[in-house]
């Protein structure tokens, strides 16, 4: 990427794959999740704010912003799960990086297929550190968008190569199960969420409802599972039934989003809960026992958008997969706005 003054870069959904495929899907995956944990360990130096909501019948759109007093970043992402029905995504997104010195955009990005990515990663970090040692199988429970790019991540990071796959729509399943063949998968398509669970020592749900949803129930959760939660994510959007709460030792990201948004809104505002980040540090204990059930309840935070931003922003520098944006006025006088469309209009003349 050459430095041009005053143009910003703009990553499309084109120009992701071509960076995402050029650098290959488990080396940027292993790559984000690097970037996502050097951010998680510096966790004190970022601001942090619950992500703004606006929520509608059908859905809810978010901003997500954070800064680490030299870099801000912010995405913009929605989550309709009925979108699917007219062919449409559940999730879009797109992200800024800007300078916080000058307040000027740096980077503007497509973040549908980033968000798949750094959401994966960030699940895949979270079990590093809390899943039972030597895991090899893993249930995927919602079958959707999200779902490769969770199986992909785990075999990167942690070496899962089963896969038991559930989804209520079995069409989905034959999806994921058909893109993921070829890459290294023993692959189970199952006929419930019970059937998959069998044998899973980590297992992900990721369905998309706007309801408390109950995907897992207690009796399906043995003692030494992982759980990552990925699809409770919204006030009212749950998949997990109380009771494992209960049960379990919880992890989070950004505690006062999550009580909001994640499985623990289903608990009283004051139960013991951890942010992963602690565990990183070593400032609070992870995976106690072997026995233990524990239960990375994610519901994505900004800082994770500001780690793939930033991933995006450095590998972009050696290639040229993006377009340059005249986002940014530029008059030779920097007060002087007005004349700059004087200008303008003379030449068009
Ligand atoms: P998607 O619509 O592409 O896929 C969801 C799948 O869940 C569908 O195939 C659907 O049939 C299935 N499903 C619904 N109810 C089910 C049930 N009871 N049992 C089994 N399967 C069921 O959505 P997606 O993009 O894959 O996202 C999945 C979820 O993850 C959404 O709720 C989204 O909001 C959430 N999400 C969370 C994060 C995060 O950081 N935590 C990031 C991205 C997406």
């Amino acid at each position: 990427m050459t430095e041009k003054l005053n143009i910003v870069p703009f990553v499309s959904v084109d120009h992701m794959m071509k960076l995402v495929l050029s650098i290959g899907v488990d080396r940027f995956l292993t790559e984000l999740a690097g970037y996502v944990e050097e951010d998680f360990r510096r966790w004190p130096s970022f601001s942090k704010t619950p992500r703004v909501a606006s929520h509608s019948v059908d859905g809810v759109i978010e901003l997500m912003p954070t800064n680490d007093g030299q870099l801000y970043g912010f995405k913009y992402v929605n989550g309709h799960p009925k979108n699917r029905r007219d062919g449409r995504q559940t999730v879009t997104a797109f992200g800024v990086l800007a300078d916080v010195g000058t307040g000027y955009p740096m980077l503007l990005s497509e973040m549908t297929i980033l968000t798949a990515l750094r959401t994966a990663a960030t699940s895949a970090v979270a079990a590093k550190h809390l899943a039972p040692r030597g895991a090899r199988t893993m249930a995927i429970i919602g079958n959707g968008a999200q779902s490769e790019f969770q199986a992909l991540a785990f075999k990167a990071l942690l070496g899962i190569d089963h896969i038991r796959l559930y989804d209520i729509d079995p069409a989905a399943t034959r999806k994921c199960a058909g893109n993921l063949d070829g890459l290294g998968f023993d692959i189970a398509c199952c006929a419930s969420t019970e059937q998959a669970v069998e044998g899973a020592e980590i297992v992900t749900t990721v369905t998309a409802d706007k309801q408390f949803a109950t995907i897992l129930t207690d009796n399906m959760v043995g003692a030494g599972t992982h759980l990552n939660a990925v699809g409770g994510d919204c006030p009212g959007k749950t998949e997990l039934h109380r009771d494992i709460l209960l049960r379990s030792d919880i992890f989070v990201e950004f505690a006062p989003q999550t009580r909001i948004e994640g499985e623990i809104q289903q608990l009283p505002a004051d139960h013991p809960v951890t942010e992963l980040w602690e565990v990183m540090t070593g400032t609070a204990p992870g995976r106690t026992d072997n026995s233990r059930i524990t239960l990375f309840d994610s519901v994505g935070f900004a800082i994770e958008d500001f780690s793939a931003l930033r991933y995006v922003r450095d590998r972009l520098a050696e290639t040229d997969f993006y377009e340059a944006l005249d986002l940014l006025a530029d008059p030779d006088e920097p007060r002087d706005l007005f004349g700059m469309l004087l200008r303008a209009a003379k030449k068009q003349a």
